[in-house]
C-alpha cells in the first residue's frame, strides 16, 4: 500500500486490514512515497517523519511492515519503480497494490501503466466522497473492494492540527503524540 502518509490515519489502516483479511495476504507493506509527483514538494512533510509515523502506526500488527524503497530512491516517486523494487526484493511473491478509489481513477495516467498491471494485481478500495469505477481498467488485474467507510483524510488531519482541533481517534494515539512532539502541521 503506497501513500504519502502525512499523517497515516485510520482510513489507511482499516483499508489495509480489511484487504489483508479478505485476500489472505501474508504481509501488507506500507510504502511511504519519497517525492510524490502529483503533490507539490513544499507541502509534504520530511520523509523521515512520514516513515516513522507509518512504523509507529503499524508496529503492533504482525502482518504489517514498512518499506523504505521509495524514500531511499532519489527523484520523484513513481509506482512502477515501487513495484519493480518490491518484486526484486521478493522474487517469489505475488504482489497486490492496494489503493483508494481516488488514486485508482488516475491510474491510467500513471507512468508505464501497462507494465503496472503485469507487476501487480490492483485492489481499489472504497473511499467516502470518491466513486469506485473501473472505467478502462483491465478487469482481470483490478479488483474493486468495498471496505468499512472512514471519512478521514490526511489533508483534513493536517488542517485540524493547524486550527488547533483534535485528531484523537482519527489517527492512532501514537501519531497524535508524534505530531505534537515534532510540531508537525502547526502554525509557526
Ligand atoms: P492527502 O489528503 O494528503 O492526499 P490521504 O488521506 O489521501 O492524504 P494518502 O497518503 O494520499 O492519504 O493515501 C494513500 C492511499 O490510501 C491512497 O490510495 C488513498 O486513496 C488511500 N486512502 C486514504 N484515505 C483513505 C480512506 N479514508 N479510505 C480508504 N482509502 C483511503
Ligand atoms: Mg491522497
Amino acid at each position: 500500500m503506497g501513500g504519502t502518509f502525512d499523517p497515516i490515519h485510520h482510513g489507511h489502516l482499516v483499508a489495509a486490514s480489511e484487504v489483508q483479511a479478505l485476500f489472505d495476504l501474508d504481509e501488507v507493506v506500507f510504502v511511504p512515497t519519497g517525492k510524490p509527483w502529483q503533490k507539490d514538494a513544499g507541502q509534504v512533510s520530511p520523509a523521515e517523519h512520514r516513515y516513522l509515523m507509518t512504523v509507529i502506526a503499524t508496529a503492533s500488527n504482525p502482518r504489517f511492515t514498512v518499506s523504505r524503497v521509495d524514500i531511499d530512491r532519489p527523484g520523484l516517486t513513481y509506482t512502477i519503480d515501487t513495484l519493480r523494487d518490491l518484486a526484486a526484493q521478493r522474487p517469489d511473491a505475488e504482489l497486490f497494490f492496494i489503493t483508494g478509489a481516488d488514486a485508482l481513477a488516475q491510474i491510467l495516467s500513471w507512468k508505464d501503466a501497462d507494465e503496472l498491471f503485469e507487476l501487480a494485481h490492483f485492489i481499489g478500495v472504497t473511499r467516502p466522497g470518491h466513486e469506485l469505477t473501473d472505467n478502462g481498467l483491465p478487469r482481470d488485474r483490478v479488483t474493486l473492494q468495498e471496505v468499512p467507510a472512514m471519512a478521514i483524510s490526511s489533508t483534513d488531519c493536517r488542517a485540524r492540527v493547524e486550527r488547533g482541533e483534535p485528531v484523537w481517534y482519527l489517527v492512532p494515539d501514537g501519531i497524535t503524540q508524534y505530531i505534537h512532539k515534532h510540531h508537525l502541521y502547526a502554525q509557526p
